[in-house]
């Protein structure tokens, strides 16, 4: 028997922490929990996590959201997943066992490969069938790694033994207890092996990158009832899971960008600027990708995606490895303390650079250090990088698109940040709105799972901002400011040692 009223479960993979957000039919968050998640670096520019202690932090914050609501299991409704995206799992299909840790997106691990696949030619067939470039980023040069370097992996894939998920895939499978070995639009395009026309895997790309066909999981709509959660796998409880969608896509559709030309920034472990384009695919002549936003029933919606590798993860660097404060609350603060970052720049390609630069052999640097530099310099200068990287890529898109972004939508963990919003809005002169709920990842898979099972219609679904920050300061004033960064980025790509 169920109980009423019932609420969707988002379980919200990201690279920094997996969270369990509970909403209930008024669009509220009932409860969150949150497990930060371990992330190792076993070489420079090498990023790894345990995908077996992910699947161990989902179970706990699951358990932990429940128990806080003080509601059964049976009262999900449905589930719907959102997770970091192109990172890449290889694992025994009887025992379930990872073959080795997940290869994050953030890894460079993969430069060799890349640089071999560019040689070979393949660069102008992957940018038409995928709407990426070829870059260590996506997940086809990890499984080509992880197949080339685990010993037995290669023999093991051939013989149908193994198989490949990014986290949507590797999270379904283990929920619905090995039963369902899916993956959903908005992820297969970002695995540089999925024809984003046809939705499918391309048969000559997998030849060409020595893929094995028979790892890959079949590809899905982003909403739909996909299966049950295995009784084992979710507290006794067989509950529909109802949506696995990409974080950043999931973020546009929690931010409501349902419209051709609607565009949100998050800025999160990197920073991710999209557009929905509709349900036409649009070319960047401008260093930006074309993916899929979802797919729902037979209805695609692509959109054009700036993605920049380190955003609010410069935070916990400086927290972490420079210990220049105990808590990223504190950085706003020591932010407008410092009034200007006097000359200082931070250039945080600490895995290269994205969008809209691609250079995977980048590396980080500040600039402008005089002996008067101090912490809150620091801070100021590494939180005003993420502004700027944002000015890059927004540049990118309306040249691509055609289209002037009016009000810069936002989300993501950083975007907490009062000082980084402001000087964001001055930094482009747009306005930028922050939402009243900040977890619209976790919002974005809700909606698409709720929509699946009619929990909720399209139109039930809405969203109130919180605070709107309006330019402050004069164009002219950033416009030498941004012309400043953009000789920092210069100077920093020009050193290889
Ligand atoms: P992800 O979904 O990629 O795991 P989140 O959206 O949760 O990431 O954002 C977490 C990131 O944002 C962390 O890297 C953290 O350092 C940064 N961050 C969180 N709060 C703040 C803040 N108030 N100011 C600056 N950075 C922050």
């Amino acid at each position: 028997m169920h109980r009423n009223p019932k609420y969707i479960l988002a379980i919200d993979h990201g690279t920094t922490s997996t969270r369990a957000v509970l909403f209930d039919h008024d669009r509220h968050i009932v409860s969150i929990a949150r497990k930060e998640g371990s992330v190792f670096y076993p070489e420079p520019g090498w990023v790894e996590q345990d995908a077996e202690s992910i699947w161990l932090d989902t179970i706990a914050v699951m358990a932990e959201v429940l128990h806080k609501a003080r509601l059964q299991p049976d009262q999900v409704a449905a589930i719907g997943i959102s997770n970091q995206r192109e990172t890449t799992v290889l694992w025994d299909r009887r025992t379930g066992l990872p073959v080795h840790n997940a290869i994050v997106w953030q890894s460079r691990q993969t430069s060799d490969i890349c640089d071999r696949w560019k040689e070979q030619g393949y660069e102008d067939e992957v940018r038409e069938k995928t709407g990426l470039r070829i870059d260590p980023y996506f997940s086809a040069s990890k499984i080509a790694w992880l197949l080339e370097n685990v010993p037995g992996v290669r023999e093991q894939a051939e013989n149908g033994d193994l198989l490949f998920g990014t986290m949507d895939t590797w999270l379904v499978w283990k929920l619905t207890g090995g039963d369902r070995h899916i993956t959903d639009v908005s992820n297969a395009s970002r695995t540089l092996l999925c024809d984003i026309g046809k939705l499918a895997w391309d048969e000559d790309l997998l030849k060409k990158f020595d893929i094995p066909r028979q790892i890959l999981p079949e590809i899905v709509p982003t909403s739909q009832v996909y299966g049950s959660t295995a009784p084992y796998m979710f507290f006794g409880s067989q509950v529909p899971i109802c949506s696995m969608v990409g974080d950043q896509q999931a973020a546009l559709f929690g931010q409501l960008c349902l419209e051709k030309g609607m565009a949100k920034n998050t800025y999160g472990t990197g920073g991710f600027l999209l557009m929905n384009t509709g349900n036409e695919i649009v070319r960047s002549k401008n260093g930006l990708l074309s993916t899929v936003a979802w797919k729902i029933g037979d209805e695609v919606t692509y959109a054009l995606e700036g993605s920049v590798f380190v955003s609010g993860s410069i935070m916990k660097w400086m927290r972490d490895e420079l210990q220049l404060f105990e808590d990223v609350k504190e950085t706003a603060q020591m932010a407008e303390r410092a009034a200007t970052t006097a000359g200082v720049y931070i250039l945080p390609a600490f895995v290269g650079l994205g969008a809209p630069y691609w250079d995977d052999k980048a590396k980080a640097a500040i600039v402008g250090l005089t002996l008067g530099t101090g912490r809150d310099q620091l801070v100021r200068a590494a939180l005003e990088s993420m502004a700027y990287q944002v000015r890059d890529v927004l540049n990118a898109m309306e040249a691509d698109a055609g289209i002037p972004i009016q009000v810069l939508k936002v989300d993501g963990g950083a975007a907490a940040n009062d000082f980084l919003l402001q000087f964001q809005s001055d930094l482009c002169q747009l306005e930028v709105d922050r939402f009243k709920v900040n977890e619209l990842t976790a919002l974005g898979a809700a909606f698409l799972a709720g929509l699946a099972i009619g929990f909720w219609k399209r139109e039930d679904l809405d969203i109130e901002v919180r605070r709107r920050f309006i330019p402050g300061r004069s164009k002219e004033e950033m416009d030498s400011r941004y012309q400043d960064w953009q000789q920092a980025v210069n100077a920093c790509q020009a050193f290889k040692p």
